[in-house]
């Protein structure tokens, strides 16, 4: 890697681009216009699109009719950085130790998205490039992308283009290209049960007046059957089985029951019966718990019987299952299945729809070409996510085109968590991907 380009990464990890904590606004502000600055240096005709939240960036070479049209996505703002104590040194003065940049940011999405700016500053300098490139860089994808939508939906002719390249998911193991062709979606609601109208002796009125965490327990476990699956009326209607070849490709690749015992310290894993740990996180729905509260929390005893108990609940969707479907089914089903000795109140959240790209598509081969060029002796893994990033689905559903994600964080990047890094030769992977992938996008 070149100590220049080195060297501008360091200072792009340098701003403290926290987005979702409006006492970071002028960082994230600083960050926008250090991007901005860059593509301008580049050459490209560069713009800083002011929003309600934070800027969104965009950059373009000459558009030229005659050349295919590619769409780099990717976000300069970056997670909270607690807890603190937990870094070996300071988020945002980043360090290099063992091949490796540590920052906040240095894996998602800076690391990442400066691949691509890199490779397409590789590949100006040697000439025109065999495609137009567009670039979409906001500063809101840590708190939800709330202003995205509405900038693509009203910039759609300004974004037009024949396919979205990405990098904001993982490699399945070092030196492994990998490619992610799936996501799910998400939906969430929280449940609230109300029972006395204040918290009562338990000795004084227990025993006849029903507990509320008590129906509330209750409750969740109709979610699902003794099997594992959800037991929810209609859940799973819309569900795309998984591909006979995906649960073929999927059973030889490292990630496995004995490395995911690793990974999470479990003692066993558990779910949906009849299908593979991968297969129950890479195709199929589930419901989650994600916080249940009620009741007395301090330390001690408290003879209390509480007068209300509340769930946060999240469904994760796989294709073609939509947040408005399940939320609909799941809310129907707690309805039909709380007693009246409580009184139910359902909040919905935010949902985000899944996506799925079939590995056959055009622009996903000329991937797997720019990735073979850079690892020969490699097959590229193909694989889902079991996480959501609901601005993809947004991009195709608005674009209307693909969206190919080759991802470089490592399964300990730590991204989202302390001692975020990033590996400087993947850094230079990201760079010699792009630069292969706009020749190999520009053939027919
Ligand atoms: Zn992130």
């Amino acid at each position: 890697m070149d100590d220049i380009d080195l060297q501008e990464f360091l200072k792009f990890l340098s701003f403290a681009s926290i987005s979702t904590d409006p006492a970071y606004r002028g960082e994230v502000q600083k960050c926008g216009e250090w991007v901005l600055e860059k593509f301008t240096k580049l050459g490209l005709e560069a713009k800083l699109h002011a929003t309600a939240g934070h800027p969104i960036v965009t950059a373009r070479t000459p558009p030229d009719p005659k050349k295919r049209t590619l769409l780099i996505y990717g976000h300069y703002d970056v997670q909270p950085v607690d807890p603190l104590n937990l870094w070996e040194g300071p988020p945002f003065e980043p360090q290099q130790k063992g091949g490796k940049v540590f920052a906040r940011g240095a894996t998602d999405n800076k690391g990442q998205i400066f691949g691509h700016i890199l490779g397409v500053q590789k590949a100006l300098q040697q000439g025109p490039l065999p495609v137009n490139v567009i670039f979409l860089v906001e500063g809101e994808e840590e708190c939800g992308s709330g202003n995205l939508t509405p900038f693509v939906e009203a910039n759609q002719e300004f974004l037009k283009c024949d396919c979205v390249l990405l990098s904001d998911t993982g490699m399945i193991a070092p030196r492994t290209p990998t490619i992610s062709y799936g996501l799910r979606g998400l939906c969430a609601l929280e449940v609230t049960l109300r029972g006395p109208t204040k918290d009562l002796h338990s000795g004084e009125f227990g025993g006849a007046v029903v507990n509320p965490a008590l129906v509330l327990a209750r409750l969740l476990t109709t979610l699902h059957d003794s099997h594992g699956k959800i037991a929810v009326e209609g859940f799973y209607d819309q569900v795309a089985p998984i591909q006979p070849w995906e649960k073929e490709a999927w059973s030889k690749l490292p990630l496995n029951e004995k490395e995911l015992l690793h990974t999470t310290g479990a003692p066993q894993l558990g779910g949906e019966a009849g299908f593979e740990p991968l297969e129950r996180i890479w195709g199929r729905p589930t419901i989650e718990i994600n916080g249940l509260t009620s009741g007395y929390q301090g330390r001690g005893t408290k003879t209390v019987l509480p007068s209300k108990a509340s769930a946060k609940l999240t469904c994760r969707l796989v294709p073609n299952q939509t947040p408005q479907e399940i939320l609909q089914k799941v809310s129907d089903h707690l309805r039909k299945h709380c007693p009246p000795t409580v009184e139910l109140q359902i909040e919905l959240g935010d949902g985000g729809l899944p996506y799925l790209i079939d590995p056959q598509s055009p622009y996903i081969v000329a991937a797997v070409k720019a990735l073979k060029h850079i690892f020969p002796d490699r097959e590229t893994a193909f694989t889902r996510s079991g996480g959501s990033i609901p601005v993809i689905a947004e991009l195709k559903r608005i674009l209307n085109v693909d969206v190919v994600m080759v991802g470089w964080a490592l399964p300990d990047s730590n991204i989202h968590s302390p001692n975020e890094n990033f590996p400087v030769e993947n850094l230079e992977y990201g760079l010699r991907f792009n630069r292969e992938f706009l020749k190999f996008m520009s053939q027919p």
